[in-house]
């Protein structure tokens, strides 16, 4: 095999991470933004048990006010009755006094209706502060998770990007040009492993001459699919010709 299709392949296997880390690096500000709206949707709920309480702290002083001005009121007709003097205008006051008194028991219902109610708004702003505390709490604690996983992508990117640098060196220039161009319109992968007699990337079938070229000892040509183009390799014989040149030689024995 060529020995550059050797650093091709690591260089692929290291471009697959990367492709991955940043994918991952990349959906952090999405889960960040999204905890942080859960934090301001459980804040808003306060804002809101909190307006509808004043809102009926409002009603409760009109409702008082109301019952006020109906005693007042029968108040005065009460005081005026003593000044009549016809048998009709008496009647009409009576009237008038029974529909004020009629109208401040209505008020007084209101507002004891508002009075239970208000308790009610109260305990929904307790509620809602209450549930404010523990999405605060449970979003520190998801924050630093997030956080931490954040600085491990990075690290992980920083060492992928040593071992592609690496990798990139061991390989002339034009070769890495040509890899990167191949990469480029096929989501990343120059390289196919062959797979049977297809290529593992597209699945095409590959020409037996191709494939004997490539499992032959001490091939230096590179073969591209077809189909995709992709530079096909032999998976097994770069490996076997990876621990064959790391392990030491040793003068093989026949039994
Ligand atoms: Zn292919």
């Amino acid at each position: 095999m060529h020995l550059h299709l050797k650093y091709l392949i690591e260089l692929q296997a290291v471009d697959l991470r990367l492709i991955e880390i940043r994918e991952r690096l990349s959906r952090f500000p999405k889960r960040l933004a999204e905890l942080e709206a859960r934090v301001t949707g459980a804040r808003h709920q306060i804002t809101t048990a909190k307006e509808a309480l004043t809102g009926s702290l409002k009603d409760r002083k009109t409702y008082e006010m109301d019952v006020e001005q109906w005693k007042e009121r029968a108040k005065k007709y009460r005081n005026q009755s003593s000044e009549v003097k016809t048998n009709e205008a008496y009647k009409a006051l009576q009237h008038e006094i029974q529909n004020a008194e009629d109208e401040a028991a209505k008020a007084e219902d209101r507002l004891l209706d508002r009075m239970v109610a208000g308790e009610e708004y109260e305990r929904h702003v307790k509620a809602a502060e209450a549930a404010v505390k523990q999405v605060e709490a449970a979003a520190n604690v998801e924050r630093q998770t997030i956080q931490a996983e954040y600085n491990a992508a990075q690290k992980e990117l920083t060492g992928a990007e040593a071992v592609r640098a690496g990798a990139v060196a061991a390989v002339p220039e034009d070769l890495v040009d040509h890899y990167e161009r191949i990469a480029k319109r096929h989501g990343g992968i120059a390289l196919a492993e062959i797979r049977g007699e297809g290529c593992g990337q597209c699945g095409v079938h590959i020409r037996p001459h191709v494939i004997q070229q490539l499992q032959r000892d001490g091939n230096e040509e590179f073969f591209h699919c077809e189909t995709c183009t992709r530079v096909l390799y032999y998976a097994d014989h770069a490996a076997a010709q990876a621990s064959a040149s790391a392990a030491p030689s040793a003068p093989a024995h026949e039994s």
